[in-house]
Formats: structure tokens, sequence, C-alpha cells
């Protein structure tokens, strides 16, 4: 199938686990992660109607920044070292990996320089990976209060997640729902909050399902991706 059949398959499947979460289709916004992948596929994603695309990497943002001429929304939802917030800072509307406050400290300069506010989420490790970057639940609300007080180029407007891989998604259901409770009671308290962020390729139905208004695809629009290659350099 084509990037573009592959659009459309998802966004049917999006649309029925929106309305069984009761909620209608366009309230949930698909992010295409276009790591890896060129640039001509990109644009493709875009003509198919894909506003918001995101990569995982600072390198591969300032590589491929210039040779997309279709307008489209830019998304980083890697982890971030501090010494690279400057080299984004003009170039995306949304951080989704912000989990220390020395980041958090990193991009209000960055964007107080640059004259804006940055959009951040909250990344949230609530499986308590080692290998996944991302605040504990429990010290979420601590950091939130600490970004909000502190950091005045800084609006926090959610949470993001990445659920461990299962082959059922089943069994990630309770994360999921873990983060929703999380979000309700930091959504409460803080009224720029408006996303939710979590749902891959092989879970974003029961995300949706959960709460997410946030999904990030990749291999279901693209095909799996080449981890061989190398993109702006490492
Ligand atoms: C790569 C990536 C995705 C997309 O994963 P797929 O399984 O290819 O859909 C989503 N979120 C993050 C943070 C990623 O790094």
């Amino acid at each position: 199938m084509s990037i573009t059949e592959n659009i459309s398959e998802i966004r049917a499947r999006m649309a029925r686990a929106a309305e069984k979460s009761g909620r209608r289709p366009e309230d949930v916004l698909l992010i295409a992660v276009t790591k890896l992948h060129d640039p001509d596929e990109m644009e493709e994603a875009i003509r198919a109607g894909v506003t918001d695309i995101a990569e995982n990497k600072v390198q591969e943002i300032q590589h491929k920044f210039d040779q997309i001429s279709l307008p489209v929304r830019w998304h980083l939802i890697g982890h971030l070292q501090t010494n690279k917030v400057k080299y984004i800072i003009d170039k995306v509307v949304m951080i989704h990996s912000v989990d220390s406050l020395k980041l958090a400290q990193e991009i209000d300069k960055r964007a107080g320089a640059a004259g804006k506010v940055m959009d951040v989420l909250i990344q949230v490790n609530a499986a308590h990976e080692e290998s996944k970057f991302g605040a504990d639940p429990k010290d979420v609300p601590q950091l939130a209060a600490d970004i909000a007080a502190g950091c005045p180029n800084v609006r926090i407007r959610g949470l993001m997640h990445i659920a461990p891989y299962a082959e059922d998604p089943e069994e990630v259901r309770p994360y999921f729902r873990e983060v929703k409770a999380l979000y309700d009671e930091l959504a409460g308290q803080y009224p720029d909050f408006a996303y939710l962020s979590m749902g891959m390729s092989h879970d974003f139905e029961t995300a949706i399902e959960e709460g997410a208004n946030i999904i990030r695809v990749g291999t279901s629009i693209f095909g799996e991706r080449d981890y061989t290659r190398k993109m702006g350099g490492e």
C-alpha cells in the first residue's frame, strides 16, 4: 500500500477508536513520525493531509528542515540534550520530551532570546523502563510546578508517554490509563493543558480509547525504518 493509502486507513481506525471513547475523529491529531524517511516520502504524507510531523533527533530536523517546502508543523519527540536546544528552538512548534527542570530552563532561555514561548509536553515514564527517558509519574506534579514557576517562556501543554512494546496492546492499557489520570489531575490546575500524546503504530487505538488526543505514527504510514541509515550525521 502507498503512504497515502496507509494514512487513510489509519484515519479510519482513529475515527473508530475516537468514537469508542465518546469523541469526534477530529479531536485526535495524527502526527506522522518521519525519522529515517526521505523528504519525498514526507511530502507525500503532507499532500495526503498530514499537518504535523515529528522527528526524534535534532540533527535530522536540521538536515531535513529546508528540504520540505510544503507547509507543515514540526515536533521534536526524542530525548533532547540541553546543548542542542538552540538548533531547534526556531523550527519546532512543540517539544514532547521535557523530563527535567534543567532542560526546561534551557528551553526557557533560548525561547526568550528568540522572542517566543515554546509549547512543551512533560514526558512520563509510567512503566519505569530503564531504557527510556521521561519523569517518574510521582515526580511530574512537582516538575510541572517548578517549570510553571520558573520558566516564563515555556508553556506546558500536557503529557507525553511511550508505552513499552507489547505484542498485545491490552498489556499496556493500564499505563495509558495511569497517564490519563495524571493528565486529568494536572489539567485541573494548568489551564494551558490540552494535549495527551500517547499511542504509536502498534497501540494507537488503545491509547485513543484511553484518552490520547495526539498519536505519533511512523511505521504504519511509511513502513519499516532502516536503522543502518545515517541522516544528518551523528
Ligand atoms: C519512532 C517513534 C514513534 C513512532 O513509532 P512507530 O512504531 O514507528 O509508529 C513514536 N514516538 C516516538 C517517541 C518515537 O521515537
